[in-house]
């Protein structure tokens, strides 16, 4: 018996069947991101602060 395993994004909670999930690894885990919000965590990592640990403390790239 094989369950499936729902994977979502961290920061709109939609799964895989819905959006493109881009996995990353952060801390010693696995997470995953949509598309959608892959750019939140390029620019605005502050803004998942609560969902992953110590974003607050990455130093986001400037968009200029
Ligand atoms: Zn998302």
């Amino acid at each position: 018996m094989t369950e499936h395993q729902v994977h979502t994004c961290i920061h709109c909670g939609r799964d895989d069947e819905h959006v493109p999930l881009v996995i990353f690894y952060y801390k010693g885990g696995e997470h995953r991101i949509c598309t959608e919000h892959l750019p939140v965590l390029i620019h605005k990592p502050h803004e998942l602060t609560g969902k992953l640990p110590d974003l607050d403390k990455l130093h986001p790239i400037e968009d200029d």
